[in-house]
């Protein structure tokens, strides 16, 4: 007798000997308890299918940020009492929580808004200092916004060059020819370590190696890779790591630039004010050492506390277990959706995070995207802020399911049966 591929995906995962239930997860995320009236009068719970965009927040991470607030609120550093002194404590356990789950030295943890804030902080900073005209910044074709427009920025402004590692046949980068790419006297490479659109991994490792050969520094926009499959900076030597906090179940407004000490050490400060200095003069300032020259003002605490919390909570399922989830809910996926007649594939790379791109013939994807919110499901449709890739592909827009480890098989099932009566309502 055939078996049904999804009988063979494991419903539960092992974890330390023991089996943990995605049941038993979902009931620690409030959101995914709560019923909601949908557009066209459906009640009951979301389906949500948008963790690329913004994760949902388990109650470890909202009540550890409602404590602060309620028993712990102060201002950090330079206090002089004890309940500045527990902030104080709370705020900076939380960058060596952080450079612990990365392999960093806590030093080399500058918290900022998210990845948007930390690419233009390098750009800016280590950008201004380091990149001279006539050099080339060393780009992709797959990148999000944010990890263009402040190389765009830059460019214009220092009279740089932007080149683009091609798109390849099944979504991945192709770097078949980075080394020919690296001949026209490259300050940096900036990528994407996972697209937000097509979901695949890029070869990180190996770009990372060619480049260092030639003294080359590599940032990578981990937005999607620190979620879901983990990083270790020390094992991947990459200069410098952008992440979000709320896209791995923490707080919005808080993110992290990893940057190896060496670049932080002659990096000029990113913004002025408060905290990043050490003495001030009427006409000039010795600046605070490093990572606080980077964090002018009073920081977001709650935010540095909620974020350290959520990679606690995401730590003790295993980066390697939540990736193992997701790959299978999205090779489940896949397999359903490539039935669905019409319906393309955008991105079939097999090292992927779990996330899948698609568009169904005649039906535009923000109509299905209203037609599954009326089914309770949240899918995002659009360009995904990668205008240029979307060019790239010869369309407008894409839908995008994107999953978390606390999704399930069901929830795949109920999508594609969603996805099937859409055929039949246009
Ligand atoms: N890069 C990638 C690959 C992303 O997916 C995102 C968020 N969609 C960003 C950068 C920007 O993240 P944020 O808006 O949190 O700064």
């Amino acid at each position: 007798m055939l078996i049904p591929i999804y009988l063979s995906i494991p419903r539960y995962i092992m974890l330390n000997n023991t089996m943990f239930s995605v049941n038993q997860i979902r009931q620690e995320f409030p959101l995914l308890q709560k019923q909601f009236c949908f557009f066209g009068g459906k009640k009951g719970s979301v389906v949500y299918f948008d963790n690329a965009a913004t994760t949902q927040k388990p109650k470890q991470v909202i009540d550890a940020m409602v404590a602060y607030y309620e028993e712990e609120n102060a201002n950090v550093h330079r206090s002089l009492y004890t309940l500045g002194e527990i902030a104080t404590r709370k705020y900076e356990q939380s960058r060596k929580i952080i450079a612990k789950f990365l392999g960093a030295k806590e030093k080399e943890i500058v918290f900022t808004r998210g990845t948007t804030e930390s690419i233009n902080l390098v750009a800016s900073t280590w950008g201004k200092r380091f990149l001279s005209s006539g050099q080339t910044i060393l780009l992709s074709e797959i990148e999000h916004h944010s990890n263009l427009i402040p190389w765009q920025m830059l460019a214009k402004e220092k009279n740089l060059q932007l080149k683009f590692l091609p798109l390849g046949e099944n979504g991945a980068l192709d770097i078949q020819n980075i080394e020919s790419f690296l001949q026209d006297n490259v300050g940096l490479i900036a990528i994407t370590h996972a697209s937000n659109v097509l979901g695949s991994i890029s070869p990180v490792e190996k770009i990372i190696s060619v480049a260092h050969q030639k003294k080359i520094p590599v940032l990578l926009d981990g937005a999607q890779s620190v979620p879901h499959i983990g990083v270790d900076v020390q094992k991947l030597d990459c200069d410098f790591l952008a992440f979000s906090g709320h896209k791995i179940c923490g707080p919005t407004g808080i993110g992290v630039l990893y940057a190896k000490e060496k670049w932080l050490q002659e990096m000029p400060p990113y913004q002025g004010g408060g905290d990043m200095i050490a003495s001030v003069w009427l006409d000039r300032a010795i600046y605070n050492e490093i990572p606080f020259k980077w964090e002018a003002g009073t920081p977001n605490i709650a935010g540095a506390i909620g974020l350290a919390c959520s990679i606690d909570y995401v730590s003790s399922l295993g980066m390697e277990n939540i990736h193992t989830h997701e790959k299978s809910l999205t090779q489940y996926a896949i397999s359903r959706l490539k039935d669905i007649k019409g319906l393309k594939i955008f991105g079939t790379n097999q090292e992927r995070v779990g996330l899948v791109s698609f568009c169904l013939e005649g039906i535009h994807p923000h109509d299905m995207a209203q037609f599954l919110d009326s089914r309770g499901i949240a899918v995002r449709a659009g360009h995904h802020c990668a205008q240029p890739l979307m060019r790239k592909l010869g369309i407008p827009a894409t839908i995008r399911a994107s999953f978390y480890f606390y999704n399930t098989i069901e929830e795949v099932d109920f999508f594609i049966q969603s996805l099937q009566e859409a055929k039949e309502f246009f």
